[in-house]
């Protein structure tokens, strides 16, 4: 038998699709913790040190062959309670209606009790896959007693011992084979230049920008070592960057303005907002914000695009302006409040050069992913500082959070039931407070168990 290996966190390793979950379950007392700190390596903060973190489904990182998964440990059981099996049945159940592959564990050395069967038809009405562990298996004597277990008729145990190490490493691989199918890997080749996109309603400044950020920076590049570029775009170096400004013939060639419908313009204002990872939405400082200058933020944030906001022609704004400006920046842009946002004039040149800094904050941002653990903990603080307001006798509980992706940031709550939408606008504006994406639009989504 092998050791039974560690999965080692890396970071370096980004996961693309959502993060699977495994919930591993059993009786108080046969070895889940033991088991999961063997999952994780350790590595992580122990929840259970935080004062008020119960230990209920507790979620870990864990990382097994380049592939990412949470891990819950089911730890707070109820063995005092009165039902005894009633209560283990239902804090199993939660575990398992929110994971995609339950890790069953029985005791080998007490064998498969009334518990464990009860447990195993509640399993078995959940269709989930189960993987069955035979725990405490630190003897060859105890690794034949598993074969008791074919009865419980979830197929093969996998023996192991949890406590001293010895056990499987298919263990982890079953896991992993018995999750959803992963996304597909992207090479890691070099990565080009990030993709901005420059847009906004027509006569805000766009195409006199492109010409002053090319012009005022050292050359137009025309070709990047291993990439190849849309002949619609251009390079442009910005502070010791190059930049790929994508779909900006029209701007160069002025053919925005020659076919000038709104609907044209919103056409290409989609099309350069798909190719980019980055949009930079040019609002005519000198002029209020309009239904039409709306309608391209709103193209950005749907897309799920890192947003800067540029308030072009700042050498038209006078004292006056500025002060009428404020406040049309507090009503209109109540909804993105998180955009970067620049005074620049494309005229004068003035703080072009901010522009660069504010890309790299916004596209950071995009990219962001807090780790499981800091989550979980910021948000048991949270949730029982300001619970759920209680409708009917009753308030949703969230059980977990994952971030499951980047790019923009998506969040999934675990819930024992729907939201209020004001609630969850509240969780993602403390989960702005608390972990920043400045300039990154963030989904948040609610998973109730059914
Ligand atoms: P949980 O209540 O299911 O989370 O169980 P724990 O992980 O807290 O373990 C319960 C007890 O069993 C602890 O004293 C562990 O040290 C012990 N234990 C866990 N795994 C093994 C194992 O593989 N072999 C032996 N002999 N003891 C184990
Ligand atoms: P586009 O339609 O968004 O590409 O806008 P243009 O770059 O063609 O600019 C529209 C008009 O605004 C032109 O007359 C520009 O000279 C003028 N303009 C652009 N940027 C500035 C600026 O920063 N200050 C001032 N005062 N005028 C500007």
């Amino acid at each position: 038998m092998s050791e039974l290996p560690v999965a080692d966190l890396d970071s370096s390793v980004e996961s693309l699709g959502p993060v699977p979950v495994v919930a591993v379950v059993g009786r108080p007392n046969v070895g889940k913790s033991t088991l999961v700190n063997r999952i994780i390596g350790r590595r992580q903060a122990v929840v259970e040190d935080v004062p008020g973190v119960t230990r209920d489904r507790v979620p870990y990182d864990a990382q097994w062959n380049g592939r990412r998964f949470t891990v819950v440990d089911t730890g707070g059981w109820e063995p005092d309670a009165k039902d005894r099996a009633a209560a283990i049945a239902a804090q199993a159940e939660i575990a398992v209606q929110t994971a995609d592959v339950v890790v069953f564990v029985v005791d080998v050395t007490v064998g498969a009790t009334d518990v464990d069967e009860a447990a195993v038809r509640m399993l078995r009405r959940s269709h989930k896959p189960v993987i069955l562990v035979a725990n405490k298996a630190d003897n060859q004597n105890l690794e034949l007693e598993a074969v008791s277990l074919w009865s419980l008729g979830l197929g093969e145990p996998h023996t192991i011992s949890a406590l001293h190490g010895r056990g499987s490493g298919d263990l982890l691989d079953d896991i992993l084979n018995a999750l959803p199918s992963p996304p597909p890997i992207i090479e890691d080749g070099p990565r080009g230049p990030r993709r901005v996109a420059l847009v906004g309603r027509p006569n805000v400044g766009k195409s006199s920008l492109l010409n002053r950020v090319s012009k005022e920076e050292r050359a137009v590049v025309d070709s990047v070592a291993g990439t190849t570029v849309d002949p619609v775009d251009s390079l442009v170096e910005m502070d010791g960057e190059v930049w790929q400004f994508v779909d900006t013939a029209g701007l160069r060639k002025r053919v925005n303005q020659a076919s000038g419908t709104e609907y044209y313009a919103s056409l290409r204002t989609a099309g350069a907002v798909e190719a980019a990872e980055i949009a930079v939405v040019l609002l005519d400082a000198g002029e209020v914000i309009s239904e039409q200058d709306q309608r391209v933020l709103t193209q950005v944030v749907e897309a799920g695009r890192a947003l800067v906001i540029a308030f072009n022609k700042w050498d038209l704004v006078d004292e006056d302006r500025r002060f009428y400006l404020d406040k049309e920046i507090d009503r209109e842009l109540k909804r993105i409040p998180w955009a970067v946002r620049v005074n620049i004039s494309a005229k004068t040149g003035r703080a072009v050069d901010k522009l660069a800094p504010a890309i790299r904050r916004a596209l950071a941002s995009w990219e962001q992913r807090v780790p499981t653990g800091a989550l979980n903990q910021w948000l048991t603080a949270l949730t029982q500082a300001t619970p759920h307001p209680v409708r009917g006798g009753r308030a949703p509980r969230i059980l977990f959070a994952t971030q499951a992706g980047v790019a923009p940031p998506r969040f999934v709550l675990f819930t024992t039931g729907p939201l209020d939408a004001g609630y969850q606008r509240f969780i993602e504006r403390k989960l702005r407070e608390e972990f920043g994406f400045e300039g990154s639009p963030i989904e948040l989504s609610v998973k109730p168990r059914k």
